[in-house]
């Protein structure tokens, strides 16, 4: 009889373990807990919601749901599978970072009558970056712009602190945050009672992570990975790929540091971004989808890498947002504002450092995450010399060298600018452009007593 039991008992262990691997290792909706269930996305492609992962919690008095899909009709594809299991109401959605594929289907709860919950990050990112990321898809096209038209911004809510709990009735959601990771503002949804935690973006599965967010912080990604290792917890719902356990974690911490690895001894050799990009192999990545996020990734970890690689003589912190006066005439320009929406759209700009004193290359990249789409085209600035300039409101930095565009072609004067910037104090005041100098020191002194006299009035428009 008692051997009997323990027949029956192992048959019952052997049955959950090829239901795990027969549910659980599959797209659509998977069941990872008693009250919780992950609608794992089929693909990376837009019509799949860009790869991202959503789900939900049941409880007798509603459900959760952990974030809203990329449009309105995915957003209501996840309504029905949700119908399909209860028909509860639809309490809460959480939004575990403000990126477009985990919240632009929040309308769709809201009208629900849905308390949107996310970390006060996330709604700031949210309201500022979602207008841009929409005229981004709007100039891509009529074809990208379809799947989107209908999108209605619904920002969260309300904000939690880490450790906050939400009842959905015999069944608690905790809601974590570990510090900044994928983004600022990224929250993690523990289900205690199932122990499944659904990530966000801190990791994915089979896909390369994105690393490029202006609010990532690399260093405390890897901790919170460490932490979510941590957690009492044996099923985590990654921001995209399949249902994952602890090895997905180890996958992403070895992404992270290769890369970094990669970058940082890249930068120590002087090797331009381009080249990185151009022939950098992640090792155990094989096979991993979104390989095309992998160029990006790299320009991100060489801006984050390089003030800790080079020491030069000005300061590298160059804010996101700040004026560039083009005094170059060229007819797209005027005052732009770095990474917000101007008139002309967003530029990209790629920076080529070389400092004064050793005259060596460095590379550094100042795009962020949005102005990467630019719509202006890229442009390519190189450092050729930096001097002390003595401003009326005291010294800064200047730097001149040539500002090219990648789409020459389009560009007045072949696209090649000569350029002085000031800098101080890690920010960026002006910057001069005028036709290329070419090693011309009378024109360059012209230039830069042009440039003396625009920092002065613009000192004085401030
Ligand atoms: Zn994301």
């Amino acid at each position: 009889m008692k051997r009997s039991i323990v027949v029956l008992a192992l048959a019952a262990v052997v049955a959950a373990a090829g239901c795990e691997r027969k549910d659980l290792g599959r797209t659509g909706l998977v069941n990872v807990g008693k009250h919780t269930w992950a609608l794992i996305a089929s693909g990376p492609t837009s019509v799949e919601g860009l790869g991202a992962n959503s789900g939900f919690v049941v409880g007798s008095e509603g459900v959760l749901v952990v974030d809203a899909r990329y449009t309105p009709a995915l957003a209501r594809e996840l309504l029905e599978k949700i119908r399909t299991v209860t028909n509860a109401p639809i309490l809460y959605v959480v939004n575990t970072h403000y990126h477009q594929d985990h919240t632009w289907g929040n309308s769709v709860f809201k009208d629900e009558g849905a308390v949107i919950v996310a970390r006060p990050e996330t709604r700031d990112a949210f309201v500022k970056y979602s207008p841009i990321y929409l005229d981004f898809y709007r100039e891509r096209g009529a074809e990208a712009f379809a799947l989107i038209a209908d999108v209605r911004f619904v920002a969260p809510d309300t904000a939690f602190a880490d450790g906050a709990k939400l009842d959905l009735g015999g069944v608690s959601v905790e809601l974590r945050h570990f510090g900044p990771g994928h983004t600022a503002g990224d929250a993690v949804v523990v289900v205690p009672k199932d122990r499944v935690a659904f990530t966000g973006g801190l990791l994915t599965n089979g896909y390369h992570p994105n690393l490029g967010d202006p609010g990532a912080d690399f260093d405390n990604w890897l901790k919170t990975l460490d932490r979510l290792r941590g957690l009492r917890v044996r099923r985590f719902v990654p921001a995209q790929g399949l249902v994952c356990g602890r090895e997905a974690i180890e996958g992403v911490k070895r992404y992270i540091k290769a890369i970094r690895e990669i970058c940082v001894d890249a930068l120590g050799k002087r090797y331009p971004l381009e080249d990185v990009v151009r022939t950098i192999a992640m090792p155990g990545t094989e096979g991993w989808l979104q390989p095309n996020i992998l160029p990006f990734n790299v320009q991100a970890v060489y801006r984050h890498e390089i003030p800790r690689v080079v020491n030069p003589d000005f300061a590298l912190d160059l804010p996101i947002e700040f004026l560039i006066l083009d005094g170059g005439g060229d007819r797209k320009m005027g005052y732009i504002r770095w990474g917000s929406q101007s008139k002309e759209g967003y530029l990209e700009i790629e920076t080529q450092w070389k400092t004064s004193s050793s005259a060596e290359l460095i590379v550094q990249d100042l795009t962020d995450a949005i102005s990467r789409y630019g719509q202006l085209g890229r442009r390519l600035m190189t450092i050729e010399r930096t001097r002390r300039f003595d401003l009326p409101d005291g010294p800064a930095v200047g730097a001149t060298g040539t500002w090219k565009s990648m789409e020459m072609a389009v560009d007045p004067g072949k696209g090649l600018w000569s350029w002085i910037m000031v800098l101080r104090g890690g920010k960026v005041y002006v910057i001069q452009c005028a036709t290329d100098a070419a090693g011309d020191a009378a024109k360059e002194r012209r230039n830069i007593a042009r440039l003396e006299r625009i920092a002065e009035t613009f000192r004085q428009a401030r």
